[in-house]
């Protein structure tokens, strides 16, 4: 008797967890279910569009659905459309692999002026998320708050000229946005000294790749530690580069203080230096790139209960978390496959340890999942996004859920 599991989300984490699940136990029924229509939740929708070949890891996803025998039940959202507790009811095991999706705030004045964004909700933009708002004026002086590589793939795709985005799936409205957005300045400002800086030295050096900024580094430092002095010589080794009309000026140790502007509209971000010095910093637009909270329909904090249930990854008999949604917001792509090798091991001992219990209907309990997205409509969008690309991008993504929707569902019956 095959036992039946639901992972919620179909991310990298959901995406790693079923891999390892069922090249453990092929036998298993198990369904990716996502809000989206589409799979692969932030290598679609976080990776930057000119960082093909980090999305490469798609590929090896696509086994999954294609060889190992995953259902993909996508534009079904768990606590929307179907109830936790319904879908816990309907399979042997649940793993939230939802992610973390709301950008965190400041907690200072002037958050809400016109002209303060937010990197998730740009990057979303940017990368034609279904949900994503309208992308917003930037205009010539923008801050960028925050020293992770979400902050440097903004500073680096702001700065790109339109040539040095070729072969990227950057969509034609986001790119007709960048290559009018006027921007002269951007500066990226760490709260902490470049040694402790998020990003990886890599990414930095990235940047002396562009042909149309100029880049400064202010107050790097010096550090003993060698994590800490590898992103320093990445600094110095991009100080200086380039005599292009943008400018690009890196800031570390500077605490936002407060945003303030004239009718209703930031002109000028403030920040106190580590020696207490007010520092303040004229902008048209100020982005915040602080990391990700919990947002939506499922709970979290009330799921994960203690740190215990964190690091084990079990909330409750049959309910399990990984990835972002337990871990929160930190670690690559592969540092999810580590946690899914983990979480399968325990669920399998689990299901085991339950003996033989009365066969659950996992998917056939829920007779609406026959307008849900499946891998073949998946795949249906994707081939009409890679026929319609021009030759300079390598795919033209569908923003628009109804036409996805659409696509997707032109043929296709209930997904088996
Ligand atoms: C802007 C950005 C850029 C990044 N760039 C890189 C990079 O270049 N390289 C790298 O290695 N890492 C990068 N990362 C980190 C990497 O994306 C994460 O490590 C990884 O995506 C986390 O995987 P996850 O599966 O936990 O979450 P996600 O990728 O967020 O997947 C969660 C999935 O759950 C779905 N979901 C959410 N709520 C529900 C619900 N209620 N019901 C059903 N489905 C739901 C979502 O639609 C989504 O598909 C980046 C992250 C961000 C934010």
């Amino acid at each position: 008797m095959s036992r039946a599991v639901a992972i919620v989300g179909s991310g990298p984490s959901g995406c790693y967890l079923a891999q390892a699940l069922l090249k453990a136990a092929p036998e298993l029924r198990l369904d990716l279910v996502d809000r989206l229509p589409v799979p692969y939740g932030l290598v679609r929708y976080g990776v930057a569009p000119d960082h093909q070949g980090t999305k490469g890891v798609i590929r090896q996803f696509e086994r999954l659905f294609e060889r190992q025998g995953a259902g993909f039940v996508g534009n079904v959202a768990v606590g929307e459309d179907v109830g936790l507790d319904d879908l816990r009811a309907a399979y042997d095991a649940v793993v939230l692999a939802a992610g973390l999706s709301a950008d965190r705030t400041l907690g200072i004045a002037g958050e809400t002026l016109e002209g303060v964004h937010r990197a998730g909700r740009l990057t979303r933009a940017l990368y034609e998320h279904p949900d994503a708002e309208p992308l917003p004026e930037l205009g010539p002086r923008v801050i960028i708050m925050g020293n992770g590589n979400v902050a440097i793939d903004i500073v680096r795709l702001l700065a790109k000229t339109p040539d040095e985005l070729a072969g990227s799936d950057l969509g034609p409205v986001p790119s007709a946005w960048l290559a009018g957005s006027g921007i002269e300045e951007i500066e990226i400002v760490g709260r902490s000294p470049a040694a402790a800086a998020k990003f990886d030295a890599v990414m930095v050096k990235e940047l002396a790749k562009l042909e149309g900024v100029r880049i400064r580094v202010l107050g790097a430092g010096a550090s003993d530690d060698p994590e800490g002095a590898k992103k320093i010589a990445a600094l110095e080794a991009i100080d200086g580069h380039g005599a292009g009309p943008r400018r690009i000026t890196f800031r570390f140790g500077l605490t936002p203080m407060e945003l303030a502007g004239e009718g209703g509209r930031i002109s000028e971000a403030r920040f106190q230096d580590a020696q207490g010095r007010a520092i303040a910093l004229p902008c048209s637009a100020f982005v915040t790139a602080i990391g990700f909270g919990a947002e939506g329909v499922l709970p979290r904090d009330a799921l994960i209960g203690s740190a215990a249930d964190r690091e084990a990854g079990v909330l409750a008999p049959g309910l399990y978390a990984t990835g972002w949604f337990r871990r929160g917001p930190q670690g690559t792509i592969p540092d999810n496959r580590a946690d899914a090798q983990l979480l399968a091991t325990r669920i399998l001992a689990d299901l085991e340890a339950e003996g033989t219990p009365a066969q659950k209907p996992g998917r056939n309990a829920f007779p609406a999942w026959a307008r849900a997205v499946g891998y073949e409509g998946w795949k249906r969008i994707d081939a009409a996004e890679i026929a319609a690309a021009p030759e300079n991008r390598c795919r033209v993504k569908i923003a628009s859920r109804e036409t996805m929707l659409a696509l997707a569902l032109q043929t296709e019956e209930c997904p088996q």
